[in-house]
């Protein structure tokens, strides 16, 4: 289970961060776009504390959503409308496009051992589940739409990416794994679960894909796309990551960039807080396994795996 490993490396740890798009706190909320002065400057100190540390930004094409639930409540009680429309106000489409933030845009491309990875085109969705933007209703043509749609934002804003996606709300039908491989995608970050005990065979049962590896990179797809799970977040205990890295699997530590969206709090929201436990979290990981444990990104692990078992798609771009 350790041939995804470096030689000498005993185990992996990485951080991936979602919502990431330009909204300032004069804006709804904040998910970046305060630059050094907002959650992503909490990120940036955490990456100067610790010089192997590397961080995935699952970042949003031209994010429309302004409530994760819905605000339009007559429409929502209606079962005849309430899937047919989306049950919130939204962002008009560009609003939050990454190309017209020029300034957020170049503050990305600044931070160190930064890697961008997808999070949907708009992150939303008709219907109750307003976020979950990748759901089983999508006809395939509609999630190639989608998937070429974000990509060429990224491009227009001439940012780097990682070539994987963390759908929002985690849910990953097999039309978007068809388009995603299409578009040359070679990784998908759908499961979370912070819940079931670690071990080197526990499978996941929480949010998004369930029955995958908890703690291991995994081939899905036949093949064509590797499977994350997400498994330690703000909540959980130092323990649960002693675990994951002693059994020689891959500590994936999930935060996400809004604390705070219109009074729904994120129990992973990154604040002083959360940052003052990863601080201590990784000096003590440093501490305790040493050049034992490979700092590292999605990327760079999916990377490694398919060029390793050459059944990579061809690079979708820069
Ligand atoms: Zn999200």
């Amino acid at each position: 289970m350790r041939d995804w490993l470096p030689s000498g490396k005993q185990a992996a740890v990485c951080v991936t961060i979602d919502d990431i798009h330009p909204g300032k706190s004069s804006d709804l909320y904040e998910a970046g776009g305060d630059l050094e002065a907002g959650a992503l400057g909490q990120v940036h100190w955490l990456l100067k504390r610790h010089p192997q540390l590397w961080v995935t930004l699952f970042t949003t094409a031209d994010w429309r959503e302004t409530s994760p639930v819905p605000t339009l409540k007559m429409l929502a009680r209606n079962r005849y409308l309430r899937d047919k429309l989306y049950l919130t106000e939204l962002h008009p489409v560009g609003t939050m496009r990454l190309g017209r933030h020029p300034d957020f845009v170049a503050y990305l491309k600044s931070l160190p051992r930064t890697e961008l990875a997808f999070h949907g085109l708009h992150h939303i969705h008709k219907g109750p589940k307003v976020l979950v933007e990748f759901q089983n209703d999508l006809s395939l043509e509609e999630c190639r739409a989608i998937v070429g749609e974000m990509i060429a934002v990224f491009e227009e804003a001439g940012l780097r990416y990682a070539r994987g996606m963390n759908p929002p709300g985690w849910e990953f039908p097999p039309n978007l794994a068809t388009a995603m491989i299409e578009a040359g995608l070679v990784f998908v970050s759908s499961a979370r679960d912070i819940r079931t005990p670690i071990s080197a065979t526990a499978v996941t049962a929480m949010s998004g894909l369930t029955g995958r590896s908890l703690i291991f990179p995994e081939l899905i797809c036949d093949g064509k796309l590797i499977h994350f799970t997400a498994n330690f977040q703000a909540t959980s205990r130092i323990e649960r990551a002693f675990e994951v890295i002693d059994l020689g699997g891959l500590l994936s530590i999930k935060a996400h960039i809004i604390k705070n969206a219109c009074g729904h709090i994120a129990l992973d929201g990154v604040d002083e807080l959360y940052c003052n436990y990863l601080d201590l979290l990784f000096s003590e990981l440093e501490r305790r396994y040493g050049d034992a444990l490979w700092w590292t990104s999605l990327g760079a692990i999916a990377e490694r795996m398919m060029s390793r078992d050459g059944c990579a798609a061809q690079p979708a771009g820069s």
